[in-house]
């Protein structure tokens, strides 16, 4: 079972507990784990008797907000409300920053984090983070997610006496959504500890199915036209085993697509037996956002950070590609001949 060391929970149980204000932070473009994990610890601190807000720097997913239910008046995001999104992390005495390895990562929010001079905690499942500028670390790579080490230390505080059951049942379903939705159901980064936590969950009389029902049955129709359509007309696969889709913000518009809904795409062409690696773009206004998925002995996170300004994990990785800047034209084609110049440059020459 992981084993949190347990000078670091008394630690945070001590700031906890002088806290008054507490803002819980993660990164841009919320998924299941970063709005998860902020859920849970929300509710944590909430039955603890603690003001807590969650600051955002852009609104999660559509599809992600049964997750915040009853709490979505404690979620403030900055894209909608930059003043009490200051205000909320210009008050706090204790800023939590979760699934998030360094600032950059939240956005718009970088700065005001960053000039905050109050107590930081960092809890986090990525590569390289920022440890020197936080108060108090928690940080594990070799873990599912950010949800999971987040169960961990909550069941180790004072309070909760190791016993699951003792945390507050919505904040729970919270951590167990962010951990099915990193490993993709229990399909990638699962450890020992992952299955001891949704084993210990469901004892704990957790709806597991409910959650199941809430992730992967409630998509719009369009999703999987969109997916149809990139599968059978948009990837190439290559001959050095590389395969990439780009969504464009003209098929975004055609087929409706919002945030969040093409959660999930990239992994699919790692099924093909010669695809070693795995990307998916998205079209923004000013960047394309790139996601990067590999196959073990490949590493998505080495390709993330030479050539897409990004990192993550090993497997899973995303950054991003500028417009006017690694793209001068900055159109889908250019993205294209980047992407097939430098993936190929990546594997080809044993980067
Ligand atoms: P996704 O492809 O699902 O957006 O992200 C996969 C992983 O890469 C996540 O762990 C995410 O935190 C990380 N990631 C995504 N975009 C970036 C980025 O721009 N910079 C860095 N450092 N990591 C990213
Ligand atoms: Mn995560």
């Amino acid at each position: 079972m992981t084993s949190i060391e347990s000078g670091l929970i008394a630690s945070l149980s001590a700031l906890i507990s002088g806290a008054d204000n507490v803002a819980i932070t993660t990164h841009m473009h919320p998924d299941g784990d970063a709005l998860g994990s902020s859920l849970g610890l929300l509710r944590y601190l909430a039955a603890a008797g603690k003001n807590a807000l969650i600051v955002l720097n852009d609104r999660y997913p559509d599809s992600l907000a049964f997750l915040a239910g009853d709490d979505r008046d404690s979620i403030v995001i900055h894209e909608e409300n930059p003043e009490a999104a200051a205000s909320a992390i210009n008050s706090a005495d204790l800023l939590f920053c979760l699934d998030m390895s360094t600032f950059d990562r939240a956005e718009n929010l970088k700065d005001m984090l960053e000039r905050r001079s109050c107590t930081k905690v960092l809890v986090d499942h990525h590569l390289n983070p920022d440890s020197g500028r936080f108060s108090l670390v928690f940080s594990d790579t070799d873990i599912s997610s950010t949800s999971e080490l987040l169960y961990y230390i909550l069941k180790a505080m004072p309070g909760t006496d190791g016993d699951a059951g003792k945390l507050p049942k919505k904040g729970a379903e919270a951590l167990l959504a962010g951990m099915t939705t990193d490993t993709n159901n229990f399909s990638n980064s699962v450890y020992p500890s992952t299955f001891m936590m949704a084993s210990e969950l469901l004892a704990a009389g957790i709806d597991r199915d409910a959650i199941i029902a809430s992730l992967y049955t409630n998509y719009r129709e369009n999703r999987f036209r969109l997916m149809g359509r990139l599968l059978s007309e948009n990837m190439v696969v290559t001959d050095f085993g590389v395969a990439y889709m780009i969504v464009d913000r003209t098929m975004a518009g055609k087929y409706d697509i919002r945030e969040g809904e093409t959660e999930g795409f990239v992994n699919i062409p790692l099924g093909i037996d010669c695809v070693r690696m795995s990307l998916l773009l998205k079209e923004e206004e000013d960047r394309f956002r790139v996601s990067v998925r590999s196959k073990k002995g490949t590493s998505a996170n080495r390709c993330a950070a030479l050539y897409f300004n990004g990192g993550g994990h090993e497997l899973a990785s995303g950054g991003k590609l500028f417009k006017g800047k690694d793209l001068h034209e900055g159109t889908a084609a250019e993205a294209a001949r980047y992407i097939e110049a430098k993936t190929k440059e990546f594997l080809t020459d044993g980067k």
